[in-house]
């Protein structure tokens, strides 16, 4: 009984009402106001210099990389014009070392590296071809033209970007620490590393994975408007939006097209209120915050993404272990003595550890609709390496994960709702009854059984929204985003060479 009453108080820690929902979407949209309109402010607004979304038709071979979190991807894209594209890549682990090196240089000396072998691997024909016609022809990179590959650099860190191909380092997040690399152009870094394996391969775009993914949508779901929103919800969460050029009041350094009156802005919603004026803060988010490599940034992020939200159920379990009032993962085999205070958790277990329990199962919790609920027993025996959990305390487990899940579902839903009215879309009457498109992307959204269900019934009691416009906000999944996205804007940037 103990064990259930103080699983309803931590559930109800992280409740957050439908009011706080729309308090939310207000702070939120005086927020992005306030970024487009100067620097420094906590969203970001970031320019992008990418001032139109394609429509389907784009053609051709582009390559893309991309260091979004966890893992280092490299594709090749063959855009094939008639909204569909082929595509081969390559993905590595980034490892832990280099997140947190001396200098910049060895992790782009690492991601130039996996960019040779994806050659090798998948190019060797135009790769061999490329290194026999280096020795014939004398362009500063020793390559005809035509034969380089434009590539797209998705590089999902906030970034001041200050051209197509060309953008610092503001600061690093979701685990990585190299400070060396702040303040410098990161396009020209890992060109530079590019370069001294000769490899035919032009960093042509600075792309945010956001906004690769809002390009890839468009691409791929072809509507009258296009998508206007590309969103992330894996490692980290950011989402990049078209805004009107004229609600743009910062001054913007590079060139850019003005004709088409839009412009892409990568929000960086990560850092969306980091002076909690509306954001939920229960004590675990505390505690997070605390031992986090960044504290008082990205608190939005803490509160949504892959990265924290295991974490945070790591501390509320720790709590409940160390609450002497309950009985949670204890052996009740053990002698009469010490029956209830003998853990079936082992000593190394990930429960122990920062960031030792990844939030995927918090999806095997929300999946496992089992009578026993067998399958997160048994997943919290693989992976936490507690012995045998008894029913009631998987249940425990599912209770505060569920909560969690939800917590960061509505607080998606905050984001999106107040883009989607930021863009005017749900009242022009043009678009009566057209969809309005919002791309995703990331593990959370794609694998967290129930994650845009629980968006949705959080969208629908937004003011301004509603259920009708609820039904009108089209969310659909896109899949490697980033790799088809960072091609079709190395393909627009190639256009501006
Ligand atoms: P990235 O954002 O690094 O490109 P992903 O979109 O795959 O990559 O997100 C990885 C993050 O998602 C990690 O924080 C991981 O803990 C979390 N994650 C992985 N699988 C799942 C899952 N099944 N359910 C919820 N979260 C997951």
């Amino acid at each position: 009984m103990a064990l259930e009453a103080e699983i309803q108080s931590i559930v109800q820690q992280f409740e957050y009402s439908d009011g706080d929902v729309n308090n939310a979407v207000k702070e939120f949209l005086r927020q992005m106001d306030e970024g487009l309109g100067k620097d420094g402010t906590s969203m970001s607004q970031i320019p992008t210099y990418v001032t139109g979304v394609p429509n389907g038709t784009e053609k051709g071979l582009y390559m893309a990389v991309d260091l979004g979190g966890t893992n280092f991807r490299v594709c090749s894209i063959q855009l094939l014009g008639n909204s569909t594209f082929t595509h081969t890549y390559n993905k590595v682990a980034i490892p832990k070392h280099l997140m947190v090196a001396k200098t910049a240089q060895e992790l782009f000396a690492f991601l130039a590296s996996e960019i040779k072998k994806f050659l090798e691997e998948h190019h060797s024909e135009d790769f061999e071809h490329h290194i026999r016609r280096r020795k014939t022809v004398s362009s500063p990179s020793g390559f005809r033209d035509e034969h380089i590959f434009r590539m797209g650099f998705t590089f999902s860190f906030p970034v001041k970007q200050v051209g197509i191909n060309k953008g610092t380092l503001i600061r690093w997040t979701k685990g990585f620490d190299i400070p060396d690399a702040i303040g410098k152009d990161v396009c020209a870094l890992l060109q530079a590393e590019i370069d001294k394996l000769h490899l035919p391969v032009k960093v042509a775009a600075l792309v945010n994975d956001t906004v690769g993914t809002l390009m890839a949508r468009s691409y791929a779901a072809p509507g009258k408007q296009g998508s206007v929103l590309g969103a992330i919800f894996g490692t980290g969460t950011n989402g990049a939006y078209v805004e009107k050029l004229s609600k743009l009041k910062k001054p913007l350094s590079g060139e850019y097209d003005q004709s088409t009156g839009e412009m892409v802005i990568n929000t960086e919603w990560g850092s969306f209120d980091n002076q909690l004026n509306v954001l939920p803060s229960t004590k675990w988010d505390v505690a997070l915050e605390k031992d986090s490599l960044n504290p008082g940034f990205q608190m939005y992020e803490k509160r949504v993404s892959g990265m924290f939200l295991g974490e945070i159920l790591r501390l509320a379990i720790i709590d409940l272990l160390n609450n002497p009032n309950v009985s949670l993962f204890k052996d009740e085999n053990s002698s009469s003595n010490d029956r209830g205070s003998v853990t079936i958790i082992a000593k190394d277990s990930g429960l122990y550890k920062q960031w030792g329990l990844d939030t995927a199962i918090m999806s095997t919790a929300e999946l496992d609709q089992d009578a026993e609920l067998a399958g997160l027993r048994q997943a919290l025996e693989n992976t936490l390496d507690v012995y045998a959990p008894a029913y009631e305390d998987a249940m425990a487990f599912k209770k505060i994960a569920h909560a969690i899940g939800r917590r960061a579902a509505r607080l998606s839903a905050v984001a999106i709702g107040a883009i989607v009215l930021q863009t005017g879309k749900l009242d022009d009457p043009e678009l009566k009854d057209e969809p309005i498109d919002v791309g995703v992307d990331g593990s959370l959204v794609e694998h967290y059984p129930g994650f845009r269900p629980m968006i949705y019934e959080a969208l629908s009691v937004i003011d301004g929204i509603g259920e009708e416009g609820a039904k009108r906000i089209r969310i659909g999944l896109t899949q490697d985003g980033s790799g088809v996205g960072a091609a079709l804007i190395a393909l627009v940037a190639a256009g501006m060479e």
